[in-house]
């Protein structure tokens, strides 16, 4: 091959195939490459899908996208070594119609994007590795080398989606190898189970799903957190926390969710479930202040490769769909214009981005990371605090209620002082402001 294309795209993940999509049905002459067999083979995700940055590019995508369920319930749990305290909303607002979060299932979402990106024009390749960038002497980026013979293919402009690991951003020197503290590692299992016991034990109808998002003990004062979602007829549950705190305690993520599934209040949960699928993904997690260059002559960057995970909110491919729902527009407004794609021109990606919920989200939260990294005491004393004294005022003993207040507090200042309560107040507040 030595073909020349308006546009190449390295990955089919939610990035790749927002870019390739937008791209193609602008009329673009558009290749996407994908090392796995088929889109989403390779792909692991929670998952929810968030309807909004789909909705953008393609409107009626519930008329044929493989949807598990529509999340009526949301769950927040902080959980100590045998209990958890925590918050439930469930609305029936999120029970009307048209619906915004889904559970998926990534390989089956994968596929049928794909088929999206073929309808719209372009032209996608699977089992194929790019295994460099091509570049001229003005060491402007003008095409890929890919793992066939012959495989070198030339583009106006590259846009790397190749997720976390992005082996070519960093071969090319656009960004440094990943620090520990900035990636997640994430393991995930599938328990299936008939659709009306997983109903009744959510107490949900036919195509409603519950979420519960779970921090605490269960990470073992690691920074991280766990999850549990309902699809159609199974459930997904997994837990993540930050590489270098594996390093360092040396659990392995294994251990970690095997414990987590013997918690007493998430083992009844998954009661008679057959576990059928089990994977571990890398998560971006450094946040703002971790987010390489994402632009240069002839490339952009989308998706996990920037960065561009919201660990707060758990959202990370509907990020990767608007990062790469923005670079195709830049592209195109830029050929348009018939402006080359050179790093001057496309810097207007990131001022798009900037003024998006993608950059002000990842902005609000930048002081995160830091906070949590440093302050382990938010993923155990205050977890195991909480839930104690839940348990003090709920536990009818004869002992006043007031003696209790006395008790709760005083166990407060033992564990973190005066001094340091206020301290971990303003942190949360830094935190989240
Ligand atoms: C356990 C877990 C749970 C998660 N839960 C959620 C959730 O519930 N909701 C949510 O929104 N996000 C969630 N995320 C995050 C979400 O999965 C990612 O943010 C999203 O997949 C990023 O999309 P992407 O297209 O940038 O990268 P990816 O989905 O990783 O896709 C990259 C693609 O590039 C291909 N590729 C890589 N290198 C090459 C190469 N050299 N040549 C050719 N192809 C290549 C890969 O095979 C892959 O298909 C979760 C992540 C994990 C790990």
């Amino acid at each position: 091959m030595s073909e020349k294309f308006d546009a190449i795209v390295v990955g089919a993940g939610p990035s790749g195939n927002a870019a390739a999509y937008i791209l193609a049905k602008a009329g673009l002459k558009v290749l996407q490459l994908e090392r796995g067999e088929y889109a989403g083979s390779k792909n692991v995700q929670g998952a929810i899908l968030y309807a909004d940055a789909l909705e953008k590019m393609i409107p009626d995508f519930r008329d044929d996208a493989p949807l598990e369920r529509h999340i009526i319930e949301q769950r927040m749990w902080v959980l100590d070594d045998d209990s958890f305290i925590g918050t439930h909303y469930r609305s029936d607002g999120f029970n009307k119609e048209p619906y915004n979060r889904y559970t998926i299932i990534r390989a089956q979402f994968d596929k049928w994007f794909s088929a999206k990106v073929q309808a719209a024009g372009a032209l996608v390749i699977c089992e194929t590795t790019v295994t460099d960038l091509l570049r001229d002497e003005g060491n402007r980026v003008v095409g890929v080398q890919v793992d066939r013979e012959g495989g070198t293919i030339y583009a106006d402009v590259v846009i790397l989606a190749d997720g976390v690991n992005s082996l070519l951003a960093k071969k090319a020197e656009f960004h440094p190898e990943l620090e520990p503290k900035n990636v997640a590692l994430a393991v995930k299992e599938i328990h299936f189970m008939p659709q009306e016991i997983l109903q009744e034990r959510f107490n949900i109808g036919e195509e409603e799903g519950v979420v519960i998002e779970m921090f605490g003990k269960i990470t073992q004062g690691m920074m991280g957190t766990g999850f549990l979602y309902t699809n159609k007829e199974s459930i997904a549950v997994g837990v993540g926390c930050m590489l270098s705190d594996f390093k360092e305690q040396k659990t392995t993520p294994y251990a970690l969710l095997e414990e987590m599934k013997n918690h007493p209040s998430i083992k009844p949960l998954l009661a008679g479930g057959e576990m059928k699928e089990y994977t571990a993904h890398l998560i971006p997690e450094g946040g703002y202040k971790a987010i390489p260059r994402i632009y240069g002559d002839g490339w952009m960057i989308v998706g996990d490769s920037g960065m561009f995970v919201n660990a707060v909110h758990r959202e990370g491919s509907n990020l990767a769909m608007t990062t790469g729902r923005i670079a195709a527009e830049t592209v195109i407004d830029l050929v348009k214009e018939g402006k080359a794609m050179t790093a001057a021109n496309l810097a207007v990606y990131r001022s798009r981005l900037d003024d998006s919920f993608v950059m002000k989200d990842l902005k609000k939260y930048q002081e995160m990371p830091e906070i949590f990294h440093s302050n382990r005491q938010f993923f155990t004393t205050y977890p195991e605090l909480v839930n104690r004294s839940a348990h003090t005022m709920l536990h009818v003993d004869g002992v006043d209620k007031k003696t209790k207040e006395r008790e709760i507090f005083s166990s407060f200042r033992e564990k973190r002082s005066l001094f340091g309560l206020m301290g971990d107040a303003y942190k949360l507040w830094r935190a989240f402001r």
